[in-house]
């Protein structure tokens, strides 16, 4: 099997406004960015009903190879397109740092990819260093705010606003600026986090307007007064021209399929102190261009599917119509104990032990939530018949669909099993979706119920400064956001080394925090990276480029 880098150069290219037509949009509704990326104009679908049915894929607790969703996500929609569905992908940008680091790039894997690959992981049409430039502008007028007086008595120690930069340097988490006298700015201790946990991030992404993207900007909280009050962007008067940089990189991206499916591909927050999923002008713009629209978030369902569904359909007045759990053999296997040198091998007895992992996501989609749900078998080439077979087995006795999903190695031809089931479900399974917790709900509680239902903790322990901080939160009307948990990916607790289906446990929250832009308040249940470090041996070592242009090493 060739690398996913060399099956996308050799796939052809269609010209974009070809992809575009398909979605029935013209060339005068495009921005091109080159021959085969354009910017989709927001005149070309809002006045359009949104009448697109919605798939969402998500997947049971990963690996730390990652368990397939995007490749999923990509066979899924061309397997819908062979079907012969009108059908559009919403997915996020990947981040650049991350590419350099051990992940490599993330545009899909084997037959099931987007393209061209190199430019959508490497600076795209450029959205995300306009987010870093907006962020850094705020972060500037904060400084030279105080430099020039601090008329709003910002306690300097007390800065919650930092820089930020798309790329994996742990270097410049932690700094001292602002030396050098007098002139040169108030020394303070600062940091920088990777640009894609920025809150302008989360705000670009749950925006339905520029005018929307403006007010949540300026609702940003950056700091606080030496009196304890919150400090906002626009007390600074920073969301004006945060939003004038930001004017272009809000339309969203237009991109193919290796089989010339229709992609948008736009925005991409952090999935654990943010939402994790692309923009919901992205989402919007594919409900009304596609019958079709299949879209991805970020971690295991607990997470991703947890904030898609209580963060951004809340906002965005979406509604799923079925949701693709991933699964795959060899995550089975780990969370049944499995040691990981033995993953590629045949072991039953493992594999049955882990699907509690499986199931809990399936009760909860079904249950907790009433949505409609197939369970998508990632197949891999060592995984054997008898496992394949057990999986199907389980989700029968469940009363759950189930496809086995071979997107990788043959592209949508290998979806259309799961594309049938996909099709099934949202015509004949029942849709009684509900959020995990209503809005009147206080934090306290919807954390709590977050815990106790999707998780299946048995309750929720607040530490101290936790607890002060969500009290402080309800007094200063923060009380009515939904809850953003940021937990380890690798367990539905927030023990890591919790595998499977865990029972029994409690999870801590130790620090909280408010996103009053983005409009969620963050619950942090254990220390959470912000911006990533580079691996001894960096997938940079490895990429290259030749004379023409030509990429190498991107995976
Ligand atoms: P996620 O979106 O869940 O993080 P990805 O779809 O990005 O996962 O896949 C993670 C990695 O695994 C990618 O490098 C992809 O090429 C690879 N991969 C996914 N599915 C398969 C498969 N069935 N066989 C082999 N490799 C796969
Ligand atoms: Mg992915």
């Amino acid at each position: 099997m060739p690398t996913d880098i060399e099956i996308a150069q050799s796939a052809h290219l269609r010209p974009i406004p070809e992809i575009a037509a398909k979605l029935s949009l013209t060339p005068e509704d495009l921005i091109p960015y080159g021959r085969d990326k354009a910017k989709v104009e927001p005149s070309a679908y809002r006045d359009k009903p949104r009448k697109g049915k919605l798939i969402l894929v998500t997947a049971i607790n990963p690996t730390p190879a990652g368990e397939g969703k995007t490749t999923t996500s990509v066979g899924l929609a061309d397997a819908l397109s062979r079907l012969g569905q009108k059908t559009c992908l919403a997915l996020r940008e990947p981040s650049l740092g991350p590419v350099f680091g051990v992940k490599g790039g993330a545009a899909g894997g084997g037959y099931a990819q987007v393209i061209p690959m190199e430019d959508i992981n490497l600076h795209f049409t450029g959205d995300f260093h306009a987010i870093g430039a907006a962020n850094n502008l705020l972060a500037a007028m904060l400084d030279n705010h105080i430099q020039q007086g601090n008329a709003l008595d910002i306690d300097v120690k007390n800065i919650t606003w930092k820089r930020c930069v798309d790329m994996n340097d742990r270097q410049l988490r932690n700094v001292i600026d602002g030396l050098g006298g007098r002139m040169q700015g108030v020394p303070r201790e600062d940091g920088f986090d990777i640009t894609v946990a920025s809150e302008v991030m989360a705000v670009f992404c749950l925006a339905t307007s520029l005018t929307d993207l403006k007010e949540r900007l300026g609702r940003m909280v950056v700091a606080y007064t030496r009196a304890g009050a919150p400090v906002t962007a626009h007390d600074l008067k920073a969301e004006g021209a945060m939003a004038a940089l930001l004017k272009d990189a809000v339309k969203p991206n237009l991109v193919q399929t290796l089989e010339g499916t229709p992609a948008l591909i736009h925005g991409g927050p952090f999935a654990n102190i943010a939402h994790g999923c692309n923009s919901v002008s992205a989402t919007d713009a594919a409900l009304r261009l596609a019958d079709c629209v299949v879209t991805e978030a970020g971690f295991g369902a607990d997470l991703g599917a947890e904030k898609f569904l209580d963060i951004k359909c809340r906002a965005a007045g979406l509604r799923p119509d079925a949701v693709v759990i991933v699964a795959t053999v060899r995550a089975l296997k780990h969370h049944g104990g499995c040691p990981k040198a033995e993953l590629t091998r045949e072991n039953l007895e493992a594999l049955e032990k882990g699907l509690p992992n499986l199931l809990k996501h399936v009760e909860n989609i079904t249950q907790v939530y009433g949505l409609p749900a197939v369970v998508a078998i990632n197949q891999f080439d060592c995984d054997t018949e008898a496992e394949i077979a057990l999986i199907r087995k389980a989700c029968d006795t469940y009363g759950v669909k189930v496809a086995l999903s071979q997107v990788w190695a043959k592209g949508g031809a290998g979806g259309e099993e799961l594309g049938r089931e996909v099709l099934r479900v949202m015509e004949e399974g029942e849709n009684r979706f509900t959020f995990a917790y209503p809005d009147e709900l206080p934090l306290k509680e919807k954390i709590e119920a977050v815990a106790r239902k999707v998780y299946g903790a048995d309750g929720v322990s607040f530490a101290p400064a936790a607890a002060k901080e969500l009290e402080k939160l309800e007094s200063l009307g923060f009380g009515g956001f939904p809850v953003c948990m940021a937990k380890t990916q690798y367990s539905l607790s927030d023990d890591p080394a919790l595998l499977g289906a865990p029972r029994g446990f409690t999870v801590t929250v130790r620090k909280v925090k408010v996103s009053a832009g983005a409009g969620f308040v963050v619950a942090l249940t254990g220390d959470i990276m912000t911006m990533p470090g580079l691996p001894k041996v960096p997938a940079a070592e490895n990429i290259d480029v030749d004379e023409n242009g030509r990429i190498t090493g991107l995976f």
